[in-house]
């Protein structure tokens, strides 16, 4: 879809884009500059494969900030993106055949990791048919072959905030049954309205060494550092000695001037994690007001990140069906509800501009719903709807 939207773009259609993961904003300042300074010295060789030292303690401070959390060098493993150390994770906890639990809907690259190092992704899908995962759905799913679950929150696509109380039941449950948990925050401080996401390590009342609990974190998507590829895990140190050689044997280290920014971002003005928060949370505003009058559409507000994930089945169950109409028709893009395991819903970003947000969702309601006017402006073009 998003090839085909790239190719409609080359020849000038004025294609919106609701599908994108990643903010506008531009790299923090002090990323930016601590970068330049390590590109400027000309010492641009390997690094320790787990990460430099200044990162890693960068690490430990923003735990400890965010998380009242101390943790050791010694438990970081810094890597090229969050997704490269959940593949870390996975490839050095799975045997062939192991089960790893994962809560529908989930990010779209956790069964496919969990199938290229030879696991099997057990999909729970909340039985109450809502968004949020529910312990008595995923304790029935545990089996002898149970190795990990994976829990994002706030959750990529959803944008929920997972309960207190579902965080505290997880964390206590994985640690009884000495299951891994894998815990991606990588949306934690994107949250609105004033809530918190809840931090794993408040409820994990084992020691690091001895907890199945492992937090993966990063800067793509708290600094709009999507292009800098820096991301890290903490857990125990045994599992990222590990991960350490799965990594020197595939990227070797992260590039140390992009481990640069990281650690000019983490160290850097904090304003600017605020600033985008804030710009994501009116957008949020912004598209909740604009679907409240998409006929038939239901959507549960979001929480955090920058997504939401509207059900559609009103006009069309099968999502890949909308997503390539909906394109076709009205030039906008999103991504089918079936990519992240629920079928009937579509997941729309809402980290693009406020005209970009208004514009594609009327576009979507101008195609869709019949109570609005059956005529638009697609670009210069008056369109006038004849399929309803
Ligand atoms: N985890 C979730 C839930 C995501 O949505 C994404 C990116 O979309 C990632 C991890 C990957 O992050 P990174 O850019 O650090 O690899």
């Amino acid at each position: 879809m998003n090839e085909e939207a790239e190719l409609l773009r080359q020849r000038g259609e004025p294609v919106i884009h609701l599908g994108i993961g990643e903010p506008k904003n531009k790299a923090p300042i002090n990323a930016i500059l601590n970068s330049t300074a390590k590109l400027r010295s000309g010492d641009i060789k390997y690094s320790p494969t787990d990460g430099i030292p200044s990162l890693k303690k960068a690490i430990i401070q923003y735990t400890e900030e965010n998380y009242d959390k101390r943790v050791e060098p010694e438990n970081i493993i810094v890597s090229s993106g969050a997704k490269q150390a959940i593949y870390n994770i996975l490839f050095a906890l799975l045997n062939p055949q192991d089960e790893v639990i994962i809560p529908a809907p989930y990010w779209v690259s956790y069964p496919e990791i969990v199938k290229m190092v030879y696991g099997v992704p057990v999909i729970v899908t909340p039985e109450d048919g809502g968004l949020h995962p529910r312990m008595v759905d995923i304790t029935r799913a545990v089996s002898p072959s149970t190795k990990v679950i994976i829990v994002n929150s706030p959750n990529n696509p959803s944008g929920l905030v997972f309960s207190r109380d579902f965080i505290k039941e997880i964390v206590e449950f994985c640690e009884e049954k000495r299951i891994y948990l894998i815990m991606d925050d990588i949306y934690h401080k994107l949250v609105f309205d004033g809530k918190k996401a809840t931090s794993c390590y408040e409820f994990a009342s084992q020691d690091i060494e001895e907890s199945h609990v492992i937090s993966v974190n990063g800067v793509s998507k708290l600094y709009g550092m999507t292009g800098f590829r820096i991301g890290w895990a903490i857990a125990p140190t045994n599992l990222v000695r590990v991960m350490t050689n799965i990594q020197t044997q595939t990227t070797a280290c992260a590039s140390v001037v992009l481990q640069a920014a990281a650690e000019g971002a983490l160290t850097g003005i904090q304003s600017v994690v605020e600033n985008l928060r804030l710009t994501i949370e009116n957008n949020r505003n912004v598209i909740m007001q604009e679907l409240k009058s998409f006929l038939g559409v239901r959507t549960v507000p979001p929480d955090g990140t920058f997504y939401c994930f509207p059900d559609f089945t009103a006009y069309q169950t099968d999502s890949v069906k909308l997503s390539e109409f909906l394109l076709k028709k009205a030039l906008v893009v999103t991504v089918p509800g079936k990519e992240f395991g629920m079928e009937g819903r579509l997941r729309l970003s809402f980290a693009g501009s406020v005209n970009e947000i208004i514009e594609g969702i009327d576009r979507m309601k101008w195609a869709l719903d019949p109570s609005s006017p059956n005529e638009i402006y697609i670009g210069d073009r008056k369109m006038v709807r004849n399929w309803l």
